[in-house]
């Protein structure tokens, strides 16, 4: 089939298509029905059927392929490499899930997992899903605060850490974050499980904090039967950045996010059991969730989880993975790409990457330089995929499963199966025709896979996402697109004020919120400005309280570095401005709203745009000027 054809049929009936796409997963019962969209915007996929993702991901590939490899951990910061087949992965995940179990975690409680990327953290994950507890994974660079907001948010019954992460070599200590984060919570967890690395000694709350290995040493043989759930049950819950400071957990299903994952591992990714798959992300990101943990597993196929960095202990590191367990389809981010650019290509020649069959790139913009670069070097097509936390898996690429579209280059494709993807102009909502821009948004039902709600939250689910345009009820992307003559379509940035940095989506106003604790700030603004590596980085201009600290040079660099720090404790570092100026005044409309498209464009070289309902042009000087010097 044709896959526009394809397409065609996933949107005219998505029940018929996605009851076929159904069958790739093991149902304990059947469904009753494919689709219930009887209360837009919330969807129900193939309700009244019970699944569970732990046994698609690996209960049931023990039986054809028990002793085939299954989670490959390997970690660069400790020189560690270990392969698990799926029945081992099996024995560990219900020995995790015993421990959950006694430790009183029962079906729809939260538990929080703060880890680095270790193989415990995707036993923890699928025991979770196992026994029907929600898992809620806080990514290891996140600091105290931002912790503490998702704690409070999942109340979760416990939370799972580990004594440190591990960066270039050096360690991490997450424990003394971890405790801090409980600390600045209401909410209190019964008890904190923590994995010890060896890495940097732990201090531990007698009562509260238990050693994973104690524990796991005690239930070797444990048994623990999977928990058949409802398919719209909630498998877990991820929070990701928006508008407003209070982070956004987004809640999935259970049956629709198994259909989604082995369809697209399927349709998109082309993977079969046997193979092996390579996925350079974060289990704290939403593709460490869908491809390295559930999806592959799902699919049958062997997933490498891969700690440490992409030039560590040189850039050749990837391709020897690649090359050692003949890896079929591989995953990353364009800024890793970017990185291994500036590093020797001889370190990548050197491997036999024959396995190889493709590189897919996601989280932000692929600029055609590092796109045909990579695809020289490796000589395989290179699928940029575009999507969002709240959708799962992608909402444009190309399906290479059902037919081999051609790419285009800086276009991550056509919209996928069952998105029925649409542009609309940001004031009328009318529809854009070619070669417009407009707002990527999506039309009611979104396909399974996709975000049921806001966690807690029904009213945000429908205010944020689906209100942005008067005259009809659409789900927005919050993404500026355009799309081509031929039906591609181009992604031109962000309408919110969410910026991407190295592929990590960030609230500017949680960096705001995060600097105006400084002491001696007043007032403070952060935009996202363009850059060469990163895509793009976050750049601050504060209105000091007592501006006389920032009178001399010194002054300066001193309160920069300190507000860089304050972002570091309470966010982490992946939060921290690459560069904080001192203004007095910040550029705002009459109304007091900040300027911020007009702060970016001139960090950006470019011009401010329109300045009619600016309160003082006077606040553009000074950025100016704060840029300039
Ligand atoms: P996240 O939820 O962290 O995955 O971030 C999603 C956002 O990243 C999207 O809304 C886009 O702004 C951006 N993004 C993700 N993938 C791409 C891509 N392939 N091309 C351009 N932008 C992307």
């Amino acid at each position: 089939m044709n896959y526009h054809d394809f397409h065609q049929q996933s949107i005219r009936d998505p029940q018929g298509f996605w009851a076929k796409e159904a069958e790739l997963i093991d149902w304990q019962r059947p469904f009753d029905k494919v689709l219930d969209y009887s209360n837009p915007p919330f969807t129900k996929w193939f309700v009244g059927g019970t699944t569970n993702l732990c046994h698609n991901a690996v209960d049931r590939w023990v039986e054809s392929q028990g002793d085939k490899p299954a989670l490959i951990a390997i970690s660069t910061e400790t020189n560690t490499e270990k392969v698990y087949t799926f029945r081992e992965l099996q024995q560990e995940v219900m020995r995790a899930a015993a421990i959950m179990q006694a430790l009183g975690v029962r079906k729809g409680d939260r538990v929080i997992l703060y880890m680095p990327m270790i193989a415990e953290a995707a036993f923890a994950m699928l025991a979770c899903a196992r026994i029907g507890a929600i898992h809620s994974v806080v990514f290891g660079g996140f600091a105290s605060h931002s912790l503490a907001t998702r704690i409070d948010d999942a109340k979760p019954k416990l939370i799972i850490s580990a004594d440190a992460g591990s960066r270039g070599g050096k360690s991490v200590p997450y424990k003394p974050l971890l405790d801090e984060a409980i600390q600045l919570a209401a909410h209190k967890p019964e008890h904190v499980l923590l994995v010890d690395r060896g890495l940097v000694p732990m201090e531990m709350a007698p009562g509260r904090d238990l050693r994973y290995d104690a524990l796991r040493e005690e239930r070797m043989h444990a048994e623990v039967p999977v928990t058949w759930l409802e398919s719209n049950e909630c498998s877990y819950v991820l929070y990701t950045s928006g508008t407003t400071g209070k982070p956004k957990g987004v809640q999935r299903d259970v049956g629709g996010y198994a259909v989604a994952l082995a369809s697209s591992m399927k349709t998109i990714f082309c993977g079969k059991p046997g193979d092996t798959y390579f996925s350079t992300s974060d289990i704290g990101w939403v593709v460490g969730h869908s491809y390295i943990v559930y999806g592959p597993l799902i699919a049958g196929m062997a997933t490498i989880m891969y700690e440490g960095l992409p030039i560590r202990p040189d850039a050749g590191i990837w391709w020897s993975i690649v090359e050692k367990y003949r890896v079929t389809g591989m995953f990353s981010a364009p800024t890793a790409v970017r990185v291994l650019k500036k590093q020797p290509p001889e370190l990548m020649k050197k491997h036999d990457l024959s396995s190889l069959k493709a590189l897919y790139l996601a989280g932000e913009p692929l600029d055609e330089t590092t796109s045909s670069w990579i695809a020289n070097e490796l000589n395989v097509p290179i699928i940029d995929n575009y999507w969002q936390t709240e959708t799962g898996w992608p909402i444009l690429t190309v399906a290479r499963g059902v037919e081999n579209t051609p790419t285009r280059l800086g276009s991550p494709g056509l919209p996928m199966y069952g998105y029925d993807v649409k542009l609309l102009n940001e004031s009328t909502g009318e529809e854009c025709g070619a070669n417009e821009k407009g707002v990527l948004v999506i039309e009611g039902p979104l396909p399974p896979g996709c975000m049921q709600t806001v966690y807690g939250d029904d009213k945000r689910f429908i205010n944020t996402y689906w209100s942005n345009f008067a005259n009809r009820q659409v789900y927005s992307t919050f993404d500026w697109g355009i799309r081509d003559g031929d039906g591609y379509y181009f992604i031109l940035g962000r309408t919110d004020d969410v910026i991407n940095v190295a592929g990590h989506r960030l609230g500017t106003r949680e960096i705001e919120e995060s600097l105006s604790s400084h002491p001696n700030v007043s007032e403070v603004a952060v935009v996202g400005v363009e850059d060469k590596l990163k895509g793009q980085v976050a750049v601050a201009f504060a209105v000091l309280k007592n501006a006389e600290a920032a009178s001399t040079p010194e002054g300066r660099k001193t309160l920069e570095a300190e507000m860089m720090a304050v972002v570091d404790k309470q966010l982490g570092a992946v939060a921290r401005p690459s560069r904080v100026h001192f203004v007095t005044l910040l550029p705002k409309t009459r109304s007091g709203k900040l300027l911020r498209r007009s702060i970016q464009a001139l960090c950006e070289g470019r011009d401010p745009g329109d300045l009619t309902t600016i309160e003082d042009p006077a606040s553009l000087q000074q950025v100016r000027e704060a840029l300039a010097g």
